[in-house]
């Protein structure tokens, strides 16, 4: 990657649901960088949209990154609910190929009460089935398990980077409000911010830092961690120290952004960024 893109989380409020050709239009005219493809519901888009999105994916200054459904647990005790969600992360890097996308995520397991290590166990098994299907269909799409906003998912920092290590196409996707949520409160300064992205960098190489996928908006959370997003200047996330952090490591990628305020917040981060 050459750059910071800034995405839209799913099509810009403003195209008030008329779909890609004018999302990506929108997406255009306000100067931002892509759009991540919310197949939260299930993995599925037509064939028209499917080409219209692999040709704004085809210029370099725009990216497509692609959000698996909800409904997926590595870790589920019902043997076939861990095929099924097996199948609906192929799915997605299968579609994600088929429309240019840069790099899939996806929230992949709860400890469902487990012992964190066994958890973690359980959740390679799976994405070594991933990545060798992925492999043997020459898909080489970014594969990206979701930093977690709550205590009961798995997915932390420390879990995500320690997977990205036994991959080749495996990297994490880091959710900035998620880990400030699920911690309750800490990582929001421009010290934890830049020690996330050393550990990253330590451990996973200056490439990951190169290749970033991230997320981010304002976050409503608890002691049980996060609760729902927020329009980020209604909300305590420092963006700007963290996009200073960016700046100052040289990330590059793409950074989603979650905010209810889709691409008002997309726009704001961009501007922002682009000022320092
Ligand atoms: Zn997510």
């Amino acid at each position: 990657m050459n750059k910071l893109h800034f995405l839209t989380a799913g099509l810009p409020l403003s195209s008030e649901g008329k779909g890609y050709k004018k999302g990506l239009d929108i997406i255009k005219d306000m100067n931002l960088d892509g759009v991540e493809v919310e197949f939260v519901h299930g993995v599925r888009m037509n064939d028209a949209n499917q080409k219209l999105v692999k040709e704004f994916a085809s210029d370099d200054n725009h990216k497509i990154t692609c959000h698996g459904p909800y409904y997926i647990n590595l870790n589920s005790q019902e043997p076939e609910k861990i095929e099924a969600s097996i199948t609906r992360i192929l799915e997605t890097a299968r579609m994600g190929q088929l429309i240019g996308a840069y790099s899939i995520t996806y929230h992949a397991a709860f400890y469902m009460g487990q012992n964190a290590d066994e958890v973690y166990n359980i959740v390679y098994k799976s994405m070594e089935k991933i990545c060798s299907e992925l492999e043997s269909e020459g898909n080489n799409i970014w594969v990206r398990p979701e930093t977690t906003g709550k205590g009961t998912q798995w997915g932390t920092l420390e879990e995500i980077v320690k997977l990205s290590k036994n991959f080749k196409n495996v990297m994490p996707c880091i959710d900035f409000a998620h880990v400030h949520a699920r911690n309750n409160g800490i990582y929001n300064t421009y010290d934890e911010f830049s020690k996330m992205l050393e550990f990253v960098g330590k451990e996973l190489g200056n490439d990951a830092l190169n290749n970033m996928h991230m997320h981010l908006a304002g976050i409503e959370y608890s002691v049980k961690g996060e609760k729902n997003h927020l329009i980020l200047e209604e909300s305590d996330m420092n963006y700007k120290d963290l996009l200073k952090v960016f700046k100052a490591f040289d990330v590059k990628g793409v950074l989603v952004c979650e905010s209810p305020n889709i691409e008002g917040d997309t726009k704001l981060l961009k501007d922002y960024y682009l000022s320092l």
